[in-house]
């Protein structure tokens, strides 16, 4: 009995041009046409971003001169007819969101903000020709868009607790309050703002034409997790917006839920990147690092940590497949999109931690040519580790995420 693959059996096990942390080979689910249209992303991906995304990370700067490229790679739109240039699945839309990740999870949020929450929440919301006006300029990156609801008082509890309000007079409506945390915030050119009809109580979306008399957006400074997505505070003071900029098809927070159903699936995908990043640059380093002689990647502990990032890795895409397959089936709900997130990104939260470990005191320097006495870098592993907590956090923390699986199997809510 022999244990260890001949070259030729390692070959046949993984088609070459599959990405070897898909260990399960789930890419074979795809079309031609989509593994073909991923490997150009993957080529775009490794020579455009990938190179630069360490130093944009530690200048905390989003890639803003990526935006017509990315447009003309197709990769703006949630799938939805009025902008997408491939005729794909979800799956497939889930598998450049883990390619993008996997280069540069902040460019991945970047995307996932102006690509997912805002032009999904146009697609959603939006009247017919609220969608011609906006969807095709933001799908071609003529413009970039924003998502605003967080605030600074209301995070998890922004169903019941947005503060943010919104009075009609006539023909327009004014706008006062504050929003946190919003990626693109501060340069968007349209921010899609939720607030609080005054008059029903109903939660509403406008869309922010920017500038605009009564609105301010600061950048968040100094954060340390997604550098390169730059967040902003915004504020609203007696901002008019015309009642033609409001969603029409919006009458409450229900209507936005859909719109975090939709793009929740998309985030674990996200983190799938994050994780698979974090792998690549671990098992990269375990081989070339030497210590009592050997290459580290030849001791049991070490192998140890990379099969259980890899286990992680590999349950992670089994689940984010099949909800992405929920969602082309039309049978996706709110609590499967919240299992999703919060099951890969606690998976995420444990590889990184393990991939960063194996890289040892190299694990906390970003990557980069330096070597010293030939020592590697940790490969950007420390990126990876550091981005790993804020998709935790964002679009539903693990908590509520977790919540929202609770209430689906007990009947009973469980937030307050
Ligand atoms: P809080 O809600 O204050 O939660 C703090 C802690 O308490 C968490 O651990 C939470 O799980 C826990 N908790 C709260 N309530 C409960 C409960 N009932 N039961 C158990 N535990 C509970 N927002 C936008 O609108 N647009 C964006 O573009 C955007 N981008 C973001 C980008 C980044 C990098 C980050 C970090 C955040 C972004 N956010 C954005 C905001 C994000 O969605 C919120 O940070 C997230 O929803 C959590 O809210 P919070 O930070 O106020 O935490």
């Amino acid at each position: 009995m022999t244990f260890t693959l001949t070259e030729a059996e390692a070959a046949a096990s993984v088609p070459a041009d599959l990405l070897d942390a898909d260990f399960y080979a789930f890419q074979h689910l795809l079309t031609d046409r989509e593994q073909s249209a991923l490997r150009d992303i993957r080529a775009f991906l490794d020579t455009e971003v990938r190179p630069f995304a360490d130093d944009l990370w530690e200048r905390a700067e989003s890639p803003r001169h990526l935006v017509p490229r990315i447009a003309e790679l197709g990769l703006y739109g949630n799938g939805f007819a009025e902008t997408r240039r491939f005729e794909n699945s979800n799956v497939f839309r889930g598998w450049v969101a883990l390619e993008i990740a996997r280069a540069d999870p902040s460019l991945a949020t970047f995307i996932g903000v102006h690509s997912g929450l805002a032009m999904t929440s146009i697609s959603v919301g939006g009247s017919a020709e609220q969608k011609a006006e906006w969807l095709p300029r933001l799908g071609a990156g003529e413009l970039v868009a924003a998502f605003g609801l967080t605030e600074p008082g209301h995070g998890s509890d922004t169903a019941r607790g947005l503060e943010t309000t919104a009075e009609r007079r006539g023909d327009h409506w004014v706008l006062n309050g504050a929003k946190r945390w919003i990626g693109n915030g501060a340069f968007a050119d349209l921010v899609v703002i939720w607030a609080r009809d005054v008059a029903d109580d109903q939660v509403k979306g406008f869309l922010v034409r920017t500038p605009a008399v009564g609105f301010s957006a600061s950048k968040i400074e100094r954060k340390q997790s997604l550098r390169g997505v730059e967040n902003a505070d915004i504020l609203m003071t007696d901002l008019v917006v015309p009642e033609r900029d409001r969603l029409q098809h919006i009458d409450g927070f229900r209507d936005l839920a859909v719109v975090l159903r939709l793009t929740r699936a998309e985030v674990a995908w996200q983190g799938l990147g994050v994780a698979v990043g974090a792998y690549e640059a671990a098992l990269a380093y375990a081989k070339a690092r030497i210590q009592f002689g050997k290459p580290i990647a030849s001791f049991q502990l070490v192998q140890q940590k990379l099969a259980v990032a890899l286990s992680n890795i590999t349950a992670s895409i089994a689940l984010s497949v099949r909800v992405s397959q929920m969602q082309d089936e039309g049978i996706q709900r709110d609590h499967h999109s919240a299992m999703a997130k919060a099951f890969v990104s606690a998976r995420v939260r444990e590889t990184v931690a393990l991939c960063r470990e194996i890289c040892g005191g190299n694990g906390i320097q970003l990557g980069g040519e330096s070597q010293v006495d030939g020592i590697p870098p940790g490969y950007g592993v420390a990126r990876y580790f550091a981005d790993a907590e804020a998709v935790y956090t964002f679009e539903g923390t693990y908590d509520m995420n977790t919540l929202i699986v609770g209430r689906a199997i007990t009947g009973i809510a469980a937030f307050t």
